[in-house]
Formats: structure tokens, C-alpha cells, sequence
């Protein structure tokens, strides 16, 4: 599951959840105050949660994509073998 910032107008405070991509940014309350005044923000999910720093992966077995800390390194081009550049 993703954190998602949040930015509280009522109560001018940062906030983080830990919220399922399906939920409605729109409908978030303020964890402190309860208001409704909030501002979806960015997911920090690579930049503030240190990798692997829970031990949740206990299952053993090659990585999924849910795993991966950055799912566009799936989409990068597969490098060439030097030799592939030559007839
Ligand atoms: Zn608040």
C-alpha cells in the first residue's frame, strides 16, 4: 500500500497516510484535526520509506513487480549485448 501526503489547511500541518490506491483523495480527513480541508499532495513512497526497512518480505522466490521500488524500471529498455551491435 502506498503513503500519500496530505497538507491540512485547517491545522497547516503535512500528513501522511498509508492509504490503498483506490481510496478518494478527495474525501480524506485530516488525521489531527478531522477537517476536510486537505490537499492531495505526492506519494512519497520512494523517497521517504527506506527499502526493505520492515521485514515483510519473508516469503522466498524472485521479486514481483508489487516488490519493486520503482515498477517504470520494468519499462526500460533491455540494454544489448555489445556483440549484437556488429554483423
Ligand atoms: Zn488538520
Amino acid at each position: 500500500m502506498p503513503l500519500y501526503e496530505y497538507y491540512c489547511e485547517d491545522c497547516r500541518k503535512d500528513f501522511t497516510l498509508l492509504q490503498p490506491a483506490s481510496v478518494n483523495k478527495e474525501e480524506t480527513a485530516c488525521s489531527e484535526c478531522g477537517s476536510s480541508q486537505v490537499r492531495y499532495q505526492m506519494s512519497t513512497f520512494s523517497s521517504k520509506i527506506p527499502l526493505r526497512s520492515t521485514p515483510s518480505r519473508i516469503k522466498a522466490g524472485p521479486l514481483t513487480a508489487d516488490e519493486l521500488p520503482n515498477k517504470n524500471i520494468l519499462n526500460l529498455p533491455i540494454p544489448k549485448h555489445v556483440s549484437e551491435y556488429h554483423d
